[in-house]
């Protein structure tokens, strides 16, 4: 890895009807499950033909045996056999901030198990479901809504990070906003994303999310500034939105990944994944 070049890191997060049953979003639990399954084929091949791997961050429950749509173990050990990274994305695709210390403890750890026992390899990066928590007071990120939907002992950054560290992983991706970012956007009316460097919380390397969800107008922009930076921009997208309306739709995840690979090939920036990213700190 070129320390100089910046770094593209590509997440999926790969919810399956874990997810979907657990929707936070308008008109609760969703039947969009099954998609995850079908359309991670049509991504692996997407993928491999613009030369790209990516991380997973997989529902742990879906390695267990079982049947679509809530388990494929074969799947997501065919993800990792392609070159891609098994991430921990919670057992259950629980909401983290609502979390009682042993019942956080327990989700990060299940999720652990059962994804190292499909795929036979350590997995020691974790994506939390919903990006959340945000709270994170020292970095002047504050979530009034956590605090007061998971009442005092919400989960935090720091507290969830610890907890990470301490079952074995080493990596996070992250999305807390500090307040001065937020007032600002408010202002203008819209995100003021830059490329980032890894920061660390209580042990654990942080990625954080710098470009909306999926492939439209400001993530293409980040990518163009992650080629004039040295820094990481950190992007995302859902399997099973590819094949819907909106900014992950496959119609604007070629050109991307097309750009990506035009990037990369012409050494511009560097696509790296978190596992890559914990050995290289190491060093
Ligand atoms: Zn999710």
């Amino acid at each position: 890895m070129h320390e100089n070049l910046g770094t593209l890191l590509m997440f999926w997060d790969y919810d399956t009807q874990w997810g979907a049953d657990r929707s936070r979003s308008n008109g609760g639990p969703k039947t969009w499950g099954h998609l995850d399954f079908s359309n991670t084929e049509r991504l692996l091949d997407l993928l491999a033909a613009h030369n790209l791997t990516a991380c997973f961050a997989v529902v742990g429950a879906a390695a267990l045996p079982g049947v679509r749509p809530y388990h494929d173990p074969k799947q997501i050990k065919r993800i990792f056999d392609s070159g891609h990274e098994i991430a921990s994305h919670s057992f259950k695709h629980e909401w983290l901030p609502g979390l009682e210390g042993s019942a956080l403890i327990e989700t990060v750890r299940l999720s652990k198990d059962a994804l190292e026992q499909c795929i036979g390899a350590p997995v020691t990066c974790f994506v939390p479901p919903y990006n959340q928590p945000f709270d994170y007071a020292r970095r002047g990120s504050f979530s009034l809504s956590e605090r007061y939907q998971a009442g005092r002992k919400h989960t935090t950054v720091s507290v969830l990070c610890r907890t990470l560290y301490e079952t074995g992983y080493r990596f996070c991706r992250v999305a807390y906003r500090g307040w001065p970012l937020r007032a600002a956007e408010a202002i203008i009316g819209r995100r003021l994303d830059r490329p980032l460097p890894l920061e660390k919380i209580e042990g654990i390397w942080c990625a954080r999310l710098n470009a909306p969800c999926g492939f439209g107008r400001d993530t293409q922009s980040m990518l163009r500034a992650c080629s004039d930076s040295s820094n990481i921009v950190t992007v995302y997208g859902h399997p099973h939105s590819i094949t819907l309306q909106g900014a992950q739709n496959v119609r604007l995840l070629e050109p991307f990944l097309e750009q990506v690979n035009h990037l990369r090939t012409s050494n511009r920036i560097q696509v790296s994944r978190p596992e890559a990213i914990v050995r290289q700190v190491r060093q």
